[in-house]
């Protein structure tokens, strides 16, 4: 009897992951891949504002 509880249990939990996983799909991969841009690019030195690409920061302090 407690086994069966125990196996129910267990089928439930894999039940919510799958429907959690089908409801957001790449939810988890998402929210890293919006950090890696942020944590590779380089804040300006003069300004401190965040550059995007390799052009150089907008307020051209160099
Ligand atoms: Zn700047």
């Amino acid at each position: 009897m407690l086994i069966k509880a125990v196996i129910l249990f267990l089928l439930v939990m894999a039940a919510i992951g799958m429907v959690g996983k089908a409801l957001f799909p790449g939810a988890l991969g998402r929210a890293v891949k919006k950090r890696v841009p942020l944590a590779k690019s380089v804040p300006c030195p003069k300004c401190g504002k965040y550059q995007i690409g390799k052009s150089g920061c907008d307020c051209g302090g160099k």
